[in-house]
């Protein structure tokens, strides 16, 4: 029996009641009458985003020591068990398959391109435009030749195709060894397509990364789902969790791929880590939804304050900042 988030005939799909991708008619109404209808909030000027500038280790951070960078949406540097790792690397002007339309970039990447330290794993969460890119997968394969590239299943083609040379598929639940961390696929409710008529036919996920000092999790892009207690009981408890905090309006739309703020830190907290430090992305760069730019994390911060969860452990990072944790 293949696993439920396996399509009979091919492709995955998301295995919970309820979790159905949302459907092309849904699409429509949110783009045609939903967008044109109603008043949408208004968007800060993009100054009012600060770029910090990054504080990583060069090249290589101390074994003992974890530094997360923020580049940006889901991108992010994380030097941890002496190895560099980014996840979901998008570093182009627009998330989009065409150079001149589509979502722009709001702030520029965090990290300069150029100064990214030499990279040993990168970690790709699915197929969507905001954290799969074509020139940047090119640019990361050529500058970075000897990057372990991990991806769901069916997106190996994808990068090996734009220069990757080490590259393997995984399934949710399954763990490799690389560079002596182990790395496991983790489940998401998401969905996954690039082009008319490819949804679902690659897989969609989170990692989580142990090392011998510390354990992150990278959640991908992905609505609340059942999973993330059991993702913590497997891989955890975690020193880093990397939770989406945007893209969830239209709710009726977005419910069923994107966790909104409150759900981001219920997810947390089903995460269940007593020392857990978590880390808001899928915000502020790139303007994919309905809510404005400076909302998500707003939300989240009075979520995290209602929940009563200690301050220090909610870390908003600013694009360009660097956190550490011995
Ligand atoms: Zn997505
Ligand atoms: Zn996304």
């Amino acid at each position: 029996m293949p696993p439920p988030h396996h399509r009979p005939g091919g492709g995955f799909r998301n295995p919970w009641i309820g979790a159905g991708a949302p459907a092309l008619g849904g699409l429509l109404k949110w783009m045609l009458v939903h967008r044109t209808t109603r008043p949408r909030p208004r968007d800060p000027p993009p100054s009012r985003f600060p770029r910090l500038q990054p504080l990583f280790a060069v090249p290589r951070a101390a074994p003992d020591r974890l530094i997360v960078t923020w580049v940006g949406h889901s991108s992010f540097l994380i030097q941890v068990g002496g190895l560099n790792v980014v996840t979901d690397p998008m570093w182009s002007v627009r998330a989009s398959p065409l150079s001149f339309v589509g979502p722009r970039r709001w702030v520029p990447p965090g990290i300069d391109f150029a100064e990214l330290p030499p990279i040993d794993l990168v970690l790709l969460s699915h197929n969507h435009y905001d954290h799969l890119d074509n020139r940047t997968v090119r640019r990361l394969s050529a500058g970075h030749p000897r990057a372990t590239w991990l991806v769901p299943l069916g997106l190996a083609g994808f990068v090996r195709r734009r220069g990757a040379r080490d590259v393997s598929e995984h399934d949710w639940w399954q763990e490799t060894r690389v560079h002596g961390a182990l790395v496991a696929c983790t489940p998401a409710q998401h969905f996954s397509s690039r082009s008319i008529g490819d949804r679902g036919a690659t897989l969609w996920c989170g990692w989580a990364v142990i090392t011998e000092t510390h354990r992150v999790f990278f959640a991908g892009d992905t609505a609340y789902h059942p999973e993330f207690a059991r993702i913590a009981e497997r891989f955890g408890p975690f020193d880093l969790a990397l939770l989406p905090i945007g893209g969830y309006e239209p709710r009726w739309f977005m419910r069923a791929v994107h966790m909104n703020p409150e759900e981001a830190v219920r997810a947390f907290r089903d995460l269940g880590g007593s020392r857990t430090v978590m880390v808001p992305m899928h915000w502020g760069t790139f303007k994919l939804t309905d809510e404005a730019m400076d909302e998500p994390p707003v939300r989240a911060h009075a979520a995290w304050r209602e929940a009563g969860l200690p301050v220090e452990r909610f870390w908003l990072l600013a694009h360009g900042e660097s956190r550490g944790l011995e």
